[in-house]
């Protein structure tokens, strides 16, 4: 026998010491509240050292080196290397910065481990009721079906999914994609993300065939085009399906007229996606309810609660207005997973894996209950109100500079902004700008990131952060005055011209 009653050739993963494992685990829990708590103090990003690089060239472990060894690589290749979305001053992309309950959560998820895919278990109950509250804080009906998964992206291309099975007028998942009669058309805006063109090329709809309507200065689109599009492709013989709509667009922010977006595909009979990947959570803000309007109207919604909702990465969540459509895009049932049963383990009502693709899920719920708990809705809606409120102190401040230059409007959380200097051309500028924030990068001292706008490359600061203080968008436009000038010296005696 062994000490804990096991046969002495049985093996377990288990700790043969508890005490130990416990033990350690109550030291990382107070190394990373301390690293969660003293942020601040550290570089937002910095390049990772050449060691480091090395260090995980090192071959498969065959033989223990144990789990204080595993834990003590951690803390010294891992930890100090972050990608900096946690810290005050990060603005890269959109990206939010998780949370200690959050990150706790994470750990009590894994360490109860379900598979949410089905089964009658109280873990589905807490994913049911956070779709419950998901669809109560953006409006949506509640009969609605959802799905929790693992972005926006996800989420994008189980609302499109279910748009091209629903309105195909043939059985797609039996005859395909290439049995359609006539090309299915689907559309969006030139400013919609990347994951809904990877979901169309994905489906087999073909990115040729998803149009990308112009925009109009407010970066919104251009309700006008898409109608002359829609009709054109009509008269052309083609099958419109679906209208993409932007809450929140990953350049400037921009919410495109969802209420004039759901009349038009009522009118058309087209299925209305919203990708609201953070811009939809702007609905739990009082003062920034009205960019929403029309949303609620979406045959399908897509969002993040790991942006806006500042959860730990991965959590969105797809809606979908009819659930029974829904459904039958996804459900599949083979004998090994009948789930017809009155009682027991396979019996329940809740079998995420009818909604999806994922058969073993995560317990991802958890997380988004918890936390949901911890601060209740309307925190969220003050943070994010915080949020839009700094990106107003930026835009002042960007706007007040004069060696500085807006280039977007900023209706909401995102402030798109460029270094300028007298005499120089647009390349020139470009030029200037892209090696500045590589430099600000390697200050550590702020991490925005950058997009094109009207072909300039310019700097943006995407604010889904609910550590960033107002101080912080002061010592951002500083630095980025005070490399401009550095680099405007530079240039004056030479190399920056030269280079790419
Ligand atoms: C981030 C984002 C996505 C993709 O979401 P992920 O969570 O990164 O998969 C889609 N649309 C918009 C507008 C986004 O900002």
């Amino acid at each position: 026998m062994r000490p804990d009653g096991g046969h002495p050739m049985e093996e377990t993963l288990d700790p043969q010491d508890w005490q130990a494992m416990r033990a350690l685990g109550h030291r990382m829990v107070d190394e990373m509240m301390a690293y969660l708590e003293g942020v601040r103090e550290r570089p937002v990003w910095q390049p990772i050292p050449d060691e480091v690089k090395e260090f995980f060239h090192r071959p498969l472990p065959l033989e223990p080196e144990g789990a204080e060894q595993a834990y003590r690589d951690f803390r010294e290749f891992i930890l100090p290397h972050p990608m900096g979305n946690i810290h005050p001053r990060f603005w890269g992309w959109v990206i939010g910065t998780g949370t200690p309950l959050g990150m706790l959560a994470e750990m009590l998820a894994a360490g109860v481990n379900p598979n949410m895919g089905g089964g009658e278990q109280v873990a589905n109950r807490v994913e049911t009721q956070v779709l419950d509250w998901c669809k109560e804080m953006l409006g949506y009906p509640t009969q609605a079906s959802g799905l929790l998964v693992s972005g926006g992206s996800m989420a994008n291309l189980v609302g499109i999914a279910v748009a091209r099975n629903a309105k195909a007028g043939f059985d797609v998942r039996r005859d395909g994609v290439g049995a359609a009669p006539r090309r299915m058309v689907l559309y969006g805006s030139v400013e919609t993300h990347g994951s809904v063109q990877k979901a169309v090329e994905l489906l087999g709809l073909g990115s040729e065939n998803y149009r990308r309507i112009p925009v109009n200065a407010e970066f919104q689109i251009d309700v006008g085009a898409l109608e002359a599009a829609i009709a054109e492709d009509r008269s052309a013989g083609h099958q419109p399906f679906c209208v993409v709509g932007n809450a929140g667009t990953v350049n400037t922010g921009a919410f495109d007229d969802l209420g004039r977006l759901a009349e038009l595909c009522a009118r058309e009979g087209l299925w209305f996606h919203v990708d609201g990947a953070f811009g939809a959570i702007a609905r739990l803000a009082p003062g920034l309810r009205h960019l929403t309007a029309g949303m609620e109207r979406a045959d399908s919604l897509a969002f993040d609660l790991h942006k806006w909702m500042y959860m730990p990465i991965e959590i969105g969540c797809a809606l979908v207005r009819d659930a029974e459509a829904h459904r039958h895009s996804f459900s599949l049932t083979p004998d090994y997973l009948a789930h017809g049963d009155e009682r027991g383990l396979a019996a329940g009502p809740i079998w995420f894996s009818d909604y999806g693709i994922q058969l073993t899920r995560g317990f991802r719920a958890l997380k988004a209950w918890m936390s949901i708990k911890e601060h209740g809705a309307s925190k969220y809606g003050r943070l994010v109100q915080q949020n839009v409120d700094q990106a107003r102190h930026l835009a002042a401040l960007v706007d007040a500079a004069p060696e500085l230059e807006r280039v977007a409007p900023a209706p909401l959380n995102i402030v798109c902004f460029r270094f300028r200097a007298e005499g120089m051309d647009e390349v020139a500028l470009d030029q200037l700008n892209r090696e500045l924030l590589i430099r600000l990068y390697e200050s550590g001292i702020a991490a925005p990131s950058y997009t094109m706008i009207h072909g300039k490359y310019v700097l943006r600061a995407a604010i889904t952060n609910h550590r960033s203080r107002r101080e912080d968008f002061e010592i951002l436009v500083q630095a980025v005055i005070r490399l401009g000038e550095e680099l405007v010296r530079e240039g004056a005696t030479g190399p920056l011209r030269e280079t790419d």
